[in-house]
């Protein structure tokens, strides 16, 4: 078995995979699972279909699952059923100086089972874009007065960029002790990609929405802003949302209140501030499951965020009575990519030595943005 180099033809296509059944390929991707054992970790984000979470070793999100897979000391391989910043971020906690310097150099290959499992609030900030933005800023505001922070959902670029700049990378579960640690350096944050976790954040902290003008990468000048509004800033955010969390709105809470009495609104801080401001409850993707957990038999929550989790914490907590906050459909569908079609695929190739897919950070990329990441780390 090759221990990383991808190939430029893989032992096994993808196509005949797509007619197995999911017994076929459930059967398969075990029996790669037990020939390989400990060395190999396959990482399930929560908002992954039932079926592939079933088959991950460790199931969490973005964050928790870059935690784990950095800290694994027998894994030799790491698939990553998630998207491409996660696997990114995989990658480069797997293989910062430390850990290769444990494991003699050598690198533990990640691999993301379908390449365009990509994150639509990633794209929505390029690097040249953020470059373009950090210069214009520059013409108006000092930029040594700027922290920029990047939410852990962004490409590796971006998190470098943070690391050059002396910014940081944030979750959602630490986003206001990230800004709190901006806010003693600089007066200001440039924050990217997601303006709703940024403004949700920054609001509960006492800055206004008149302080928090939007940058526009689209715009003509200044991001569609005036210089005034710029110099009086505390945070700049980036027009960039999630997909999935941004469908939530404000009347299906009302809805919900009206038709459940005492029912409990429990959201994620990616959807918008009307939805936030409504909720009882918002929080990342791992206080939603703990709120949940926690929370007596007999509630009633409806809740705003990735429909699989919803679902699964409703097959999950039959004691509760669980609602998903909208009525249309709101899933990830970058995420929905990975199946288990393309895992078996992924791993049969692993295990035939002709290894797909992988995901590698560039040595200077990575560097810089170990820096963004660890200054988050030492962020309580
Ligand atoms: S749920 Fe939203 S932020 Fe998360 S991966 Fe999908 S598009 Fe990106």
């Amino acid at each position: 078995m090759s221990d990383s180099a991808v190939v430029d033809s893989p032992k096994f296509e993808l196509a005949p995979y797509k007619s197995l059944s999911n017994d076929e390929l459930v059967a398969r991707i075990d029996a790669v699972r037990g020939v390989l054992g400990s060395k190999l970790l396959i990482l399930g984000h929560h908002y992954q279909q039932d079926e592939v979470v079933a088959r991950a070793d460790l199931r969490g999100d973005s964050y928790q699952l870059s935690q784990l897979a950095a800290s694994s000391s027998d894994c030799r391989y790491i698939v990553f059923c998630g998207v491409h910043f996660m696997a990114e971020t995989a990658d480069i906690l797997a293989n910062r100086p430390e850990k290769l310097a444990e494991r003699q150099g050598v690198r533990v290959p990640v691999y993301l089972p379908d390449m365009a499992a990509g994150c639509s609030m990633a794209d929505m900030a390029e690097i040249d874009q953020v470059e373009a933005a950090w210069a214009d800023l520059g013409e108006v505001i000092d930029t040594e007065e700027i922290t920029p922070v990047t939410y852990i959902n962004s490409a590796a670029s971006l998190k470098a960029f943070c690391g050059r700049h002396g910014g940081i990378v944030c979750t959602s579960s630490n986003a206001a002790a990230v800004l709190d640690w901006a806010f003693a350096r600089t007066r200001r944050v440039l924050f990217f990609p997601d303006q709703h976790l940024g403004r949700n954040t920054a609001l509960k902290m006492g800055i206004t929405n008149a302080q928090m003008p939007v940058w526009d990468p689209l715009a003509d000048e200044f991001g569609g802003n005036s210089t005034e509004s710029l110099q009086a800033s505390r945070v700049v955010l980036w027009k960039g949302h999630c997909s999935v969390h941004q469908m939530f709105t404000a009347a299906h809470v009302h809805q919900f209140r009206e038709r459940t009495p005492g029912i409990k609104i429990l959201v994620h801080p990616e959807c918008p501030q009307e939805v936030n401001d409504l909720a009882d409850v918002s929080g990342s993707t791992g206080k939603i499951i703990q709120t949940v957990e926690a929370a007596p038999a007999g509630t009633k929550w409806a809740i705003g965020t990735e429909l699989h989790l919803v679902n699964r914490l409703k097959s999950e907590h039959p004691e509760q009575e669980i609602h998903f906050l909208s009525p249309v459909v709101c899933m990830c569908a970058t995420m929905y990519r990975i199946d288990l079609a393309h895992l078996c695929w992924t791993l049969e190739n692993l295990q035939a030595g002709t290894p797909v897919n992988r995901i590698e950070v560039d040595e200077e990329t990575a560097r810089w943005s170990l820096i963004a990441l660890q200054r988050m780390l030492e962020v309580k």
